[in-house]
């Protein structure tokens, strides 16, 4: 803004910043954005998904997650999310690309920030800002319930995905402390609210652990919990975490539990990992390394 005299462009210099997140290659406070590309296929068109944090670290401390075996630091303001947006779309417009899903699937438990993710989400959707469609988001939760109720009394369509990942809450409760608090048939009542509310899909994602949740039978009573017009499952053999004793399945294993889903009708696909060679696909993210993306400023 050279037309501003240079004591103006100073006070606004020091009043605003043009992104609250900035590359950066330092420890504390980091966060870590992943942007996946998806070549067009017979059945759908290019995207560009972005995967975004909502906190630093994470307070659930499941089992099986990088993020919450590393613990929480704080929420993310709105800005904080808005920017990682804004930063990855600037990055893409230089390869001529630009944004077309974004994922809460990044660090943190997004419900758990509620304020500051509903609000970005509306800042995208804004006419006068991004006009991105709420329809184009997708919330993934390990099942607040309260706040998923919250979601749906909104009138914001975005998609859900329930972390379900046990058929039982005695297993589940084992993997994922807050499950106790929250049972998994409030969570799937809930999730089936905002499915019929919205029309939206809810995708159920479903870790699958060796020896822990990848029997045949489990997959029977999976299908029998989530069976609904609605219902997509979404399975994830999973990404190792350094230090845990837990690992994936076999592909042959992965695959049965799949064909018993789909023979009781479930639409199921078995999530292609991405980003292993660079520690960043799912449960992976914890912001450790010096390759981190993005330091909150
Ligand atoms: N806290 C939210 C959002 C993070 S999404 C949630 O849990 O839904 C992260 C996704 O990756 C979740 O579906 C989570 O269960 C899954 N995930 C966590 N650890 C994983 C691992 N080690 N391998 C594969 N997926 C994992
Ligand atoms: Fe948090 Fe989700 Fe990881 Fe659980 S899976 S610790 S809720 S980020």
């Amino acid at each position: 803004m050279r037309t501003l005299p240079q004591s103006a462009r100073r006070q606004l210099d020091e009043a605003y910043a043009f992104s609250t997140v900035t590359p950066h290659l330092a420890d504390g406070r980091t966060i870590e954005t992943v942007v996946m590309h998806y070549d067009a296929t017979s059945r759908s068109r290019a995207r560009t998904t972005i995967c975004v944090s909502s906190q630093v670290g994470c307070p659930i401390g499941c089992s099986f997650c990088a993020t919450g075996r590393s613990g929480f630091d704080r929420n993310l303001s709105e800005a904080e999310i808005v920017d990682q947006f804004l930063m990855a779309s600037r990055k893409l417009a230089d390869a001529q690309r630009s944004l077309t899903n974004v994922v809460f699937m990044g660090m943190g438990e997004p419900l758990n920030n509620y304020a500051a993710v509903v609000g970005a989400i509306r800042r995208w959707a804004a006419p006068d800002t991004l006009n991105f469609s709420p329809r184009r988001v997708t919330i993934s939760t390990i099942g607040l319930v309260p706040f998923i109720e919250r979601l749906s009394a909104e009138s914001l369509p975005v998609n859900l995905a329930i972390s379900l990942h046990a058929p039982d809450d005695e297993l589940r409760s084992s993997m994922i402390p807050v499950n106790r608090k929250y049972p998994i048939a409030a969570i799937v009542g809930a999730a089936r609210a905002h499915a019929e509310r919205t029309g939206r899909r809810t995708s159920y994602e479903y870790v699958l652990l060796q020896g822990v949740n990848d029997s045949p039978e489990q997959a029977r009573r999976l299908a029998g919990l989530v069976k609904h017009r609605l219902s997509h499952v979404n399975l994830i053999p999973m990404n190792p975490v350094e230090g845990s004793p837990l690992a994936p399945p076999s592909k042959h294993r992965s695959q049965a539990f799949q064909s018993v889903l789909q023979a009781a009708g479930i639409s199921t696909t078995i999530r292609a990992t991405r980003g292993l060679d660079i520690d960043a696909a799912c449960g992976q993210l914890r912001a450790r390394q010096p390759q981190t993306v993005l330091t909150p400023a």
